[in-house]
C-alpha cells in the first residue's frame, strides 16, 4: 500500500495516516509531499510548517495551538498542541441555522412488537427490576431457574432480563442527584422492550421504596415482590417465577408485527475511538441518523463530555432557541458536576483515545458529533429522561460506556449503535447493540465481534454513503429479529449502570 494520508477540511493543515503499519521519514504520498518522520497510523501529519501558538486545524475547527515550532511533513502528536479553551456558553448562537427537514422515507418500515403505550419493541424480554442491590443475587439466582425450567415453554419470548444495579440504599435518596438513578430505574423498568410492564422485586426497608419509582399504577400485589414479606429463599424465588410465569404467558402472545420506522429510537454512542473514528465510522452513522431521522425513527447522541467542545456547532443546529438553551442547559451542569469532582473535560480521553491518535478532548468531541448528521435537534433530555419528540434527539449522558447505554436504555433507545477504533466487546442486554469499527485492521481481528467495517472508507473501499446505507439496513434487520448482532450471538452483556452523581452515604 503506497503511503496515504486523510485531509477532512480543505482548512486543515493536519491529516491522518492511513497505512496500518504507519509510515517511514521521507514516505511519499502520490501528490509528491513527503513526511519527515515516521508517524504511526491515525496519527497526526502536519501539512505545513507551524511555529509555536499556531492554530493546529482539524475538520475545519482549532484543536489546539503548537507548543513547539512544527516541520511540514512531521509528526503532531499529543504533546505538540495545548488544549484551547472550551466554547462559552453564555455566547452561542440560539437556533440561528436549523438545516430545512430532508425528503421523508415513508416505506422503511421494521417487524416489531407493538406495546399498548404506543411504544415499540425490538425485543420481547421479561424484565424484572430490582429496587437497590440487596435483592440483585436472588433475582439473578430466579432468573438462572425461569431461563432453564419455565422460558422454553414461551417461545415467543426472546430473554428474561434481571435489571439489577448499584443504587437503592445507602444513598442520600432526597438529595437532588438522586433524582437521576430514581428516575433512571423507573424508566428502566418500562422500557418498551419488556412491554413496558414493570415487574419489581424490593427488599422492604430500603431508602428506594417502589412508591418512589412513581410508576402510575404500580401495585404492590400485581407489580412488586416485596423479600421481607417472604418466608424463607426457596419459597422467595417460588414466588418471584410464579409471578414471572403470569408475565411470560402474556409477553408469549406478542408477535412481530409490520411497524413504522417511527417505532424505533436508535442510541449512538463511541467507545474506544481512535482519530479514524472521525472519518470512517461516525460520519457513516451520522448518515444513517440522516435516513432514520427521514424514515420517521429518533435517533439520539449523548455523551456530555464529548459535545462539549463541539457546542458551537451543535446550538445553531437547534430546531428552537429553546431546545438550544436545553443544551446549554446540559452543558453547564456537566461543567458544574466536574467541577465538584475537581476535574474538567480534559479528564474525558483515555491512554487508548491517545494511542489511536486523539491528541486532547477537542479533537475528539470534532469526530464524536459527526454520529448527529446533519438533521436538525428536536429535543434535549436531561439524564434517564424518556423524550417526548420524534427524530434527532440529545439524550444528556456521561461519556462512559456502559453508564451511557444504562441512560440511553432508561431514555427507551430500542436499538443501539456503538463505534469503536480501539474496540471492546461492549453488548447489552436489554436492546441489540451494532458494533461498527472505525478501523479495518479492527475488524479483521476482531470478526466475531464487529458488525460492519467503516474502516473501508479510509482506503476507498467503500463511501460515507455506501456504508450508511448498509448500516440503515441492518438496524431494520437487527430491529426485525432478521439478523444477530456478535454481542448477542455470544450473549455478551454489560452490566447495567445507571449514573448516580448523588451523595452515597
Ligand atoms: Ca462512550
Amino acid at each position: 500500500m503506497e503511503p496515504l494520508y486523510i485531509r477532512v477540511h480543505p482548512d486543515d493543515n493536519v491529516a491522518i495516516i492511513v497505512n496500518p503499519e504507519g509510515v517511514p521519514s521521507g514516505a511519499r504520498f502520490p501528490n509528491g509531499f513527503v513526511s519527515s518522520s515516521a508517524i504511526p497510523q491515525s496519527h497526526k501529519i502536519a501539512l505545513v510548517a507551524m511555529e509555536p501558538g499556531d492554530p493546529v486545524i482539524r475538520y475545519g475547527q482549532v484543536i489546539g495551538h503548537a507548543t513547539r515550532a512544527l516541520p511540514i511533513g512531521s509528526w503532531v502528536r499529543e504533546d505538540c498542541l495545548d488544549l484551547p479553551v472550551p466554547p462559552a456558553l453564555s455566547e452561542l448562537a440560539l437556533a440561528t441555522a436549523p438545516p430545512p427537514d430532508a425528503p421523508s422515507l415513508p416505506e422503511y418500515t421494521f417487524e416489531g412488537y407493538r406495546n399498548a403505550d404506543g411504544t415499540y419493541g425490538t425485543k420481547n424480554i421479561l424484565g424484572i427490576t430490582t429496587t437497590v442491590q440487596c435483592v440483585a443475587p436472588t433475582v439473578d439466582y430466579a432468573v438462572r431457574k425461569i431461563k432453564a425450567e419455565i422460558l422454553p415453554r414461551y417461545p415467543n419470548v426472546d430473554d428474561v432480563v434481571a435489571v439489577t444495579h448499584s443504587y437503592g440504599c445507602g444513598v442520600a435518596i432526597d438529595a437532588p442527584g438522586a433524582a437521576v438513578p430514581i428516575r433512571s430505574i423507573r424508566n428502566l423498568a418500562l422500557h418498551p422492550n419488556f412491554g413496558a410492564d414493570p415487574l419489581v422485586v424490593s427488599l422492604g426497608c430500603e431508602k428506594l421504596q417502589p412508591v418512589r419509582l412513581t410508576i402510575p399504577g404500580l401495585q404492590l400485589a400485581d407489580h412488586v415482590i416485596r423479600l421481607q414479606d417472604n418466608q424463607g429463599f426457596a419459597a422467595t424465588v417460588a414466588r418471584i417465577c410464579e409471578a414471572a410465569e403470569k408475565r411470560l404467558q402474556v409477553l408469549n402472545l406478542r408477535q412481530r408485527v409490520p411497524c413504522p420506522a417511527s417505532g424505533l429510537v436508535v442510541g449512538l454512542q463511541c467507545g474506544g475511538s481512535d482519530a479514524f473514528s472521525g472519518v470512517t465510522c461516525n460520519p457513516a452513522v451520522g448518515y444513517a441518523a440522516d435516513l432514520l431521522v427521514r424514515a420517521g425513527a429518533t435517533v439520539m447522541f449523548s455523551e456530555v463530555t464529548e459535545v462539549r467542545d463541539a457546542v458551537h456547532l451543535l446550538t445553531p443546529r437547534c430546531a428552537t432557541p429553546d431546545v438550544a438553551r436545553d443544551l446549554i442547559r446540559e452543558m453547564q451542569w456537566y461543567d458544574d458536576y466536574l467541577a465538584t469532582g475537581r476535574a474538567d473535560r480534559s479528564a474525558n480521553p483515555t491512554p487508548g483515545n491517545k494511542r489511536g491518535g486523539l491528541s486532547n478532548v477537542v479533537e475528539k468531541a470534532l469526530g464524536s458529533v459527526a454520529k448527529s448528521g446533519t438533521s436538525a435537534l428536536r429535543q434535549v433530555t436531561t439524564h434517564g429522561e424518556v423524550p417526548t419528540e420524534r427524530g434527532l434527539i440529545f439524550a444528556a449522558t456521561p461519556a462512559s460506556d456502559f453508564i451511557c447505554g444504562t441512560q440511553q436504555l432508561a431514555a427507551h433507545m430500542n436499538l443501539h449503535i456503538f463505534t469503536t477504533g480501539e474496540g471492546t466487546p461492549y453488548g447489552l442486554a436489554m436492546a441489540p447493540v451494532i458494533k461498527v469499527s472505525s478501523r479495518t485492521a479492527l475488524a479483521e481481528k476482531w470478526p466475531d465481534l464487529i458488525d460492519i467495517d467503516a474502516g473501508r472508507i479510509a482506503t476507498g473501499h467503500a463511501t460515507i454513503e455506501s456504508v450508511g446505507w448498509e448500516l440503515f439496513h441492518l438496524i431494520r434487520d437487527v430491529a426485525s429479529g432478521r439478523k444477530q448482532t456478535w454481542a448477542d450471538h455470544w450473549g455478551l452483556h454489560n452490566y447495567l449502570a445507571p449514573f448516580n452523581p448523588g451523595p452515597v452515604t
